[in-house]
């Protein structure tokens, strides 16, 4: 199966009893069973609910898994895997890093004994100097938030599985349509479903797709345990994103690439982060690794300051000023100000996060309004 047809039928059945196109939303906390523990596969909604499986099917296909678990947000499926580590564990992390992901790391995790290091994981030799005899997981992003960075994915599992350690990749940027670092030989991949696998900025949501037993294992686990699930309508609703991803991510991907040609010429612009431009330092290797180059895009003043950047989001019509991405509609936020607020300024800076930066999801709507608005903000 292709991806535009496993988008559609990937782990997907009429349901049984009604024949119902669609898995219907299992609005119910538990379930009849005919003799203690004898059932049809699901005794209490916090373990499992047939929308769910029917959504955990479908990513999982998507991602070439065997499996996934499905999280009432990305940062409860981050939460819900990091559980796997003991104190004294090291995990490897980039510089370059979802805001959210940094603040779970560092104010959660961290007072619990789990040690993080944040390095430019585009440095390979950086890597393999800062891995120690603690560490067991690599925890890769890319392309990163909010750079646009390149993270070699294949070059990654091949100095982690030298060495026994667990690969995880973010996949919420790329969406598996463009990326799926399973066939690189990542261990797992994360989504924040949220983005584009939902797809239509109506749903918080968290997943993770695996064939590493011992990952799927605690995953269930924690599922059961801590309980930071989804509720079935939300399963109903990211499955239904998902239907129409390719079609979405496609043409997002055509307008970002218009918009980046724009903003690289215009004078008020001081750098456009776009891996499909050719001057893109990791350019070379997104062809490679992506199947395109993403809808995402970010770009920094000439005028470097927060200041400029929030005059400048205020006077867009189409591009709506908001955090989160990867649905319908173009959003545009300014990093230093907003989901990156938590990561201390010289932190920020020291990752080449500059001040005016400005990120872009790209939508669905005509280019043209699109470019038309970026013109009049400047
Ligand atoms: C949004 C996001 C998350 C967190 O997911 P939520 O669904 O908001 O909890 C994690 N990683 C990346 C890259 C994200 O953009």
């Amino acid at each position: 199966m292709k991806f535009n047809t496993k988008a559609i039928h990937a782990g997907q059945k009429p349901e049984e009893t009604s024949g119902a196109v669609m898995p219907p939303i299992f609005q119910t906390s538990t379930y009849a069973q005919e003799a203690p523990n004898v059932h049809k596969g699901y005794d209490y909604a916090r373990v499992g609910n047939p929308t769910r499986t029917a959504l955990e099917k479908m990513i999982a296909g998507l991602e070439g898994a065997d499996e996934c678990a499905c999280f009432a947000s990305g940062v409860a499926a981050m939460d819900a895997l990091l559980k796997m580590f003991r104190p004294g564990d090291h995990i490897l992390s980039s510089n370059d890093l979802y805001g959210g992901s940094y603040r779970l790391f560092t104010s959660v995790f961290e007072p619990y004994g789990i040690k993080f290091s944040f390095i430019d994981m585009t440095d390979l030799e950086l890597v393999k100097a800062s891995i120690t005899p603690s560490t067991k997981m690599m925890w890769i992003e890319t392309p990163t938030n909010p750079l646009l960075r390149i993270v070699d994915i294949k070059a990654l599992v091949d100095i982690a599985k030298e060495q026994n350690i667990l690969t995880i990749v973010d996949n919420t940027f790329a969406s598996p349509y463009l990326q799926r670092p399973l066939e690189f030989g990542a261990d797992a991949v994360l989504h924040s479903a949220t983005k584009y696998l939902a797809g239509h900025s109506d749903v918080v949501h968290g997943a993770v797709a695996s064939s590493h037993p011992a990952i799927m294992e605690n995953l269930r686990f924690q599922v059961k345990s801590t309980g930071a699930v989804p509720g079935p309508m939300d399963c109903y609703l990211t499955l239904r994103g998902i239907k129409t991803l390719a079609v979405r991510v496609e043409r997002s991907v055509q307008n970002a690439k218009a918009i980046a040609e724009y903003l690289d010429k215009h004078p008020k612009v001081s750098q456009v982060n776009y891996p499909g431009l050719k001057a893109h330092p990791q350019h070379e290797l997104a062809s490679r690794q992506m199947d395109d180059f993403g809808a995402m895009l970010s770009f920094t003043l000439k005028d470097d300051s927060i200041d400029a950047a929030v005059k400048f989001m205020s006077s867009t019509k189409f591009f709506t000023l908001a955090e989160s991405l990867g649905g319908v509609e173009s959003l545009i936020s300014n990093p230093a100000s907003m989901t990156h607020g938590s990561i201390p300024k010289e932190i920020r800076e020291k990752g080449g996060l500059k001040d005016s930066l400005i990120r872009i999801s790209v939508g669905i709507e005509d280019v043209e309004d699109l470019i038309a608005d970026l013109d009049q903000a400047f």
